[in-house]
């Protein structure tokens, strides 16, 4: 035991004053480091614990089986940015598994294809923005009403173009709360209409800024937007944090930062700015290039953002919430997915669960799939929405995702629905031995 290092650095410490364990005076045979082995029979609560074994003096420091309540307590993950919530939907994966027809527990869909500003990692410049272009109003809240019907359970309105620019979006949200969807929006925030800020921090869950960002230079250069409206942004999510803490709405207000390179700079300066707004949330994700690569992303330089990402992580708070998305950003520097396109799973099963509405009404399987009409399922103004998701026309596209699509090289990388394949392909491809869990 002497000249075995290892033994040295984990055997009991003899400690008088913080208790003393019993060590076994005839272990059995000898173990591969030699180190005293503890009388778990004299320990305290034991039914053993009264006998007689000499109390050796040899102490842990550390005594384990104390049985005092937690030492410790894990954060509570508030929000889950990086991963996917399924296991809280397992009625609608049960009625998967038994091959019904059932509505999408979440939709996110554009409200418009046209935008306000020129972000320069715009993934909806690849998918033909169309100035002018909307839901019809009258469309819009028969098919929120449709959700309620047939049980959807959240929209997003995050599409291709800016929400705000489509007014029938505040009375979408109000009318969804009450037929009981949950809704929430991603905006650029510079249209927000504050005359509705009572229906929006009452019926939405949660409204996210695309804010990449924390400087007026910063925001001119990555939104293409004048230096100025930064102001006006700032303004607008200071007045929705005062009115929700002033009649204790719930609404979470917070701050999505997608991050290129050309933003590197601005990581620290954002993640102070959310602090001082007082919003609940920054969340750093990596950019989503195209099946083409059309935004020219090299994954591999997010490598030099640590640092400051690091950094920006340690100014979260009880009441702020700062979280990179590391899952996806160290992956992009060293996975076959980023690399080369290949996925973890061979089938994307994900597309009936979370379905994608473009801003013009069409409802498509997935996002990166707008305007490839073989996966068109109908549109919401020539259809009621809930025919086409109880149609066969809706069914029949989904099946053609399962069978024709190759996720490795037709697909956006990390799509939408990433998560949710992972989830779904290990579900339909079980292990030998599930029994032994
Ligand atoms: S895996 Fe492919 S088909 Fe499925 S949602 Fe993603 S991009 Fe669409």
């Amino acid at each position: 035991m002497k000249n075995d290092p290892a033994a040295q650095d984990n055997a009991p410490t003899p400690d008088a004053d913080s208790g003393k364990v019993a060590i076994l005076r005839r272990p059995g045979h000898k173990l591969r480091a030699n180190i005293p082995v503890v009388e778990r029979a004299s320990l305290p609560g034991s039914s053993a614990s009264a006998n007689e074994n000499e109390q050796s003096g040899a102490g842990n420091t550390f005594v384990p089986n104390q049985f005092t309540g937690p030492s410790f307590r894990n954060k509570r993950e508030r929000f889950r940015f990086d991963g996917h919530k399924m296991m809280y939907h397992l009625d609608r994966v049960m009625a998967w598994q038994k091959g019904e027809r059932f509505a999408p527990v979440h939709i996110d869909m554009g409200l418009t294809k046209f935008c306000n500003t020129g972000c320069i990692y715009c993934y909806a410049v690849v998918q033909n923005m169309d100035r002018g272009t909307m839901i019809a109003s009258d469309a819009l809240l028969r098919y929120i009403e449709d959700c309620g019907k047939l049980g959807v359970r959240s929209i997003g309105f995050i599409g291709d173009g800016e929400p705000t620019l489509n007014p029938a979006l505040y009375d979408a949200a109000v009318l969804a709360k009450r037929v009981g969807v949950d809704t929430s929006m991603a905006t650029n925030g510079l249209l927000l209409d504050l005359d509705r800020a009572h229906d929006m921090l009452r019926d939405m869950s949660w409204i996210r800024f695309n804010l990449s960002a924390g400087t007026p230079e910063g925001f001119q250069r990555i939104h293409q937007s004048r230096k100025e409206n930064l102001a006006v942004l700032k303004e607008k999510i200071r007045a929705l944090v005062q009115i929700r803490k002033e009649y204790g709405y719930t609404c979470t207000l917070g701050l999505q930062m997608v991050l290129i390179p050309e933003n590197f700079q601005e990581i620290l300066p954002e993640a102070e700015l959310g602090a001082e707004l007082g919003v609940d949330y920054l969340v750093i994700k990596h950019c989503s290039d195209s099946e083409y690569g059309e935004l020219g992303i090299n994954y591999s330089h997010y490598a030099q953002a640590e640092v400051d990402l690091k950094q920006a992580e340690s100014l979260a708070t009880d009441d702020y919430v700062v979280q990179v998305k590391w899952n996806k950003i160290n992956a992009a520097g060293e996975t076959a997915l980023y690399r080369e396109g290949i996925r973890k799973y061979d089938i994307c099963y994900g597309t009936p669960f979370l379905s994608q509405i473009s801003g013009n009404g069409d409802v498509y399987p997935c996002g990166p799939f707008y305007g490839k009409k073989r996966f068109l399922m109908g549109n919401i103004h020539e259809q009621s929405y809930h025919d086409i998701v109880m149609g066969d026309r809706y069914w029949a596209v989904h099946a053609d995702i399962r069978t024709s699509v190759d996720v490795h090289k037709d697909c956006a990388i990390g799509c939408r629905q990433d998560y949710l394949n992972q989830f779904l392909w290990d579900l339909s491809n079980p292990p030998e031995h599930i029994n032994f869990i």
